[in-house]
């Protein structure tokens, strides 16, 4: 029998996990051929997480799991999973129940039919606020065109892979990790699977529209290099809107004389370049800021505890 690793990051999910590890355990026995192992890693909780997590593993020989030494983020805590992981295939998901377990043997006849992967999205956003409904949308289409790694619009990080897709996501190691991106950079033939927006069943959830904000210019940083040319751009418009100012002038003073005036408009254009300098520097400080960080080699995250030899 193949086994199947559910990796499943948590942080602070202590009334999600046990009804988590209750809607997956009860789809896993529908699934033929394939034996289940759940991996939760705990990014760093400050509430009871951990030891719901090890309730669990002490009444489950299938139930494993990781434990951080303080949060390191879903990125990272994904990455761990799927290090960790011992199945031929791995699936990961929320432990929030937005990803509905009950879509596991659907993702897994994929895999059957000869796909990779198998990824859910989901095909509305209702139960959302509108204004981030309508920036998420923007950011996907923004994103979507600066960069050359298709990034899909409503894509959960709901998905079931082959152990040959798992190794080639491990193996891209950056720092700066934007799932969706890597994902879809490392290839492979994905099934799309559709599905509705589910509220969470407990808890809130641990995205800010200041950390989404974050994590969006995080996206756009690691899979595009277009903003960096937007300071040649700008500097092209630039460069030949004076040219025509230096032609206008010059006509101006043949036919008219003595026409050397207006040193507010002047004052004017110096700041307005002086502003687009700066945040080209900007731009040029946020990719160097990411290669900085990059070049550290830390690692992506600690393990402070880990599940014992029992569940091996
Ligand atoms: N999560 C995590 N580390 C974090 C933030 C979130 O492991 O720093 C986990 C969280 O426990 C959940 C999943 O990532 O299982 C998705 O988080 P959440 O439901 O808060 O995000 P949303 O669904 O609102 O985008
Ligand atoms: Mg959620």
């Amino acid at each position: 029998m193949e086994l199947l690793s559910i990796v499943i990051p948590c942080y602070n999910e202590e009334k999600t996990v046990p009804a988590c590890y209750e809607a997956v355990r009860a789809v896993a026995g529908q699934l033929t051929g394939v034996s289940v192992e759940y991996l939760f890693v705990d990014d760093g909780s400050t509430d009871g997480t951990l030891s719901a997590i090890k309730a669990l593993a002490d009444g489950d020989k299938a139930v494993r799991w990781l434990s951080f030494s303080r949060n390191f983020g879903k990125e990272a805590a994904l990455y761990a999973g799927m290090e960790h992981a011992r199945g031929g295939l791995v699936a990961v998901m929320d432990a929030d129940l937005q990803d509905p377990p009950a879509l596991l043997p659907e993702l897994l006849n994929a895999i059957r039919e000869g796909y990779d992967c198998a990824a859910v999205r989901r095909v509305d956003r209702k139960g959302e606020p509108a204004i981030r409904s309508f920036c998420a949308r923007q950011f996907y289409k923004l994103i979507n065109k600066m960069s050359h790694t298709e990034i899909v619009d409503g894509a959960r990080d709901f998905r079931l892979m082959t152990r040959q897709m798992v190794d080639a996501v491990l193996s891209v190691k950056e720092y700066n990790r934007f799932s969706k991106g890597i994902f879809s950079w490392v290839g492979f033939k994905t099934k799309w699977i559709e599905t509705a927006n589910l509220p969470r069943v407990a808890g809130e959830s641990k995205w800010s529209f200041f950390r989404l904000l974050l994590y969006a210019l995080d996206g756009i940083a690691a899979f595009s290099t277009a903003p960096l040319a937007i300071a040649s751009v700008l500097g092209l418009i630039l460069c030949g809107v004076s040219g025509l100012a230096i032609v206008f002038i010059i006509v101006r003073e043949l036919i008219w004389r003595g026409s050397a005036y207006g040193w507010a408009s002047l004052v004017c254009i110096i700041l307005l370049i002086a502003g687009i300098q700066l945040f080209c520097m900007g731009i040029l400080g946020q990719y160097l800021s990411k290669t900085y960080l990059e070049t550290k080699k830390r690692p992506l995250y600690v393990l402070r505890e880990q599940s014992g030899d029992g569940h091996d």
